[in-house]
């Protein structure tokens, strides 16, 4: 019953980082939201059927034991739950966050289907575990026995991270190289502060320094240091470095300014969102504020730069997408989420041209569904003579992402890559067709999501383990 009553009155505190003054009302509202989350957490948990064919769990990449930390979270059992959940996932606060569950676990909860609503899978995932850090029982790893070979890892991301994680628990010595200033990858500068708040990411990145990791930051390989020494270095490399050429547009008037890149503009929020002082920020080159906004894509990167800048306090905010709705890429959730927030959605619309020095405007051209293509997919068509100039001040590219050319980057052509550039790696073991170099996450997926870039980290992190205590055998190959 203590631990009941301890739990109910958990502290929020790690959620709301600006305002830690201890004033009374405050403290009041933690302790009735502590006790509203705890109550809903039970509440949501006690509606798994624990019906004995998880789909929820098989469809999550990670599979996660769900049915059984649920069960222990009904039961009130949340250390225990804790204990179950981070089993199987590094990051489960930042999985619980910003996971894609309509697709993933609760899209295939059998509640879900029979047509009840789902279990909020994600929602629990995060409870159990920002209440383990409030509770203290996140702890830095303390491995039994410090081992003398050491893991290179390039690319602080969640898929390098993972894989840092789950070698250090064994003993490794870890270095992680990134050529930012913070550690997370996307989850730091990527995905925006409303959707996984910067300290949560910031906590994780602690913890891994405070177990040994060694973060070597504002370190980008193949300038400042060679891959070829990287590999001198170290025992075995991780290639975990995600996907970061912006997909362009060939049209007339696009290298106007005011005409920027996804990746820039995000990054550049994030880094206000930490205190940094952001010249391009400052000048209004990176700043919605006060402008017409228009964006260009259907994906969730279009989500967050529409969502970013409906939060700087952009005058209007439009997306303009080639295909419908129901075609998008994007999630439904996101959209809906926008459109609560002010987002206009134009659909069948594509940029033909670009008017201005500094833009003015975008010149639209309006399309319609044609006959599917060989994906089964129905390809836009143009309408003939629809077109129309959409005013504008800040146009943002969300495009997509396609992998750098790291064989020429890092001038190693040994290196295997797909034909789409992306790092070729054994799907089970992600080893290279290099001896000793594994690579995971974004860069041999294509963009992808968190949660498979942990996966491959931690199986990456099996692989390398093998390989390390294997050495004499592959001498003798
Ligand atoms: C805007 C945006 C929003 C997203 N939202 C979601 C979401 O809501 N849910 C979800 O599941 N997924 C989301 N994703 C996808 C997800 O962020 C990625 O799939 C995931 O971060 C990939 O992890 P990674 O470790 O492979 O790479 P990354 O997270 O990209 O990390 C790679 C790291 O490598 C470093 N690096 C690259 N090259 C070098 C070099 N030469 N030298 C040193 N360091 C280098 C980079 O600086 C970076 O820190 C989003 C992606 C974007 C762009
Ligand atoms: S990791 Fe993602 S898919 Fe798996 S249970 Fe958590 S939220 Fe669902």
């Amino acid at each position: 019953m203590a631990k009941q009553m301890m739990l109910k009155f958990v502290s929020v505190e790690r959620d709301m980082p600006e305002k830690r003054a201890p004033d009374l009302r405050r403290q009041d509202f933690q302790e009735i939201y502590a006790e509203y989350a705890h109550e809903k957490a039970q509440q949501q948990s006690s509606r798994c059927s624990q019906c004995g064919v998880p789909y929820c769990q098989s469809h999550c990449p990670l599979h996660n034991n769900i049915p059984d930390w649920l069960k222990l979270t009904a039961e009130g059992r949340l250390q225990e739950a804790y204990e179950v959940s981070q089993a199987t996932n590094t990051f489960p606060e930042i999985c619980g966050r910003i996971c894609p569950q309509d697709r993933l676990c609760e899209g295939n909860c059998v509640i879900e289907q029979s047509g009840h609503g789902t279990v909020t899978i994600g929602s629990i995932e995060k409870y159990i575990t920002d209440t383990a850090w409030e509770m203290g029982w996140v702890k830095p790893i303390k491995p039994s026995e410090d081992r003398p070979e050491s893991v290179g890892i390039i690319g602080a991301g969640p898929g390098g991270l993972a894989a840092a994680d789950a070698l250090r628990r064994q003993g490794v010595q870890v270095t992680v190289y990134d050529r930012y200033d913070r550690a997370g990858g996307l989850l730091t500068y990527g995905i925006p502060g409303f959707k996984l708040e910067k300290d949560v990411v910031m906590a994780r990145v602690a913890q891994l320094e405070e177990s040994g990791v060694e973060f070597v930051l504002n370190c980008n390989v193949g300038e400042d240091i060679s891959f070829e020494a990287i590999r001198g270095k170290h025992d075995a490399v991780l290639i975990a470095t995600g996907v970061y050429k912006s997909r362009g547009l060939q049209a007339p008037g696009v290298g106007a300014q005011g005409i920027v890149r996804a990746i820039d503009y995000l990054t550049c929020s994030n880094k206000v969102s930490f205190g940094d002082e952001v010249e391009e920020y400052d000048s209004g080159e990176l700043n919605a504020a006060g402008k017409r906004v228009v964006v260009i894509g259907g994906g969730d990167t279009a989500m967050d730069c529409v969502r970013t800048a409906i939060r700087q306090g952009a005058e209007s905010v439009k997306c303009l997408y080639r295909r419908d709705r129901a075609n998008m890429p994007g999630s439904q959730r996101e959209v809906a989420n926008a459109e609560e927030e002010g987002v206009e959605f134009v659909w069948l619309t594509a940029p033909k041209g670009f008017s201005g020095e500094t833009v003015e405007g975008v010149m639209i051209q309006k399309m319609r569904l044609g006959a599917p293509d060989a994906s089964g997919r129905r390809s836009p068509e143009v309408i003939e003579g629809a077109d129309y100039l959409e005013e504008a001040d800040l146009v943002v590219m969300a495009l997509g992402f396609e992998p750098e050319d790291l064989p020429k980057l890092w001038g190693v052509d040994g290196l295997e890559v797909t034909r789409w550039g992306t790092v070729k790696a054994d799907f089970r073991t992600h080893a290279t067709n290099l001896d000793g170099v594994y690579a995971v996450g974004d860069i041999v997926r294509g963009a992808s999501l968190v949660v498979w870039a942990i996966r491959d980290g931690r199986e990456a992190a099996e692989s390398i383990l093998d390989y390390l205590n294997a050495p004499a055998q592959v001498a003798a190959e």
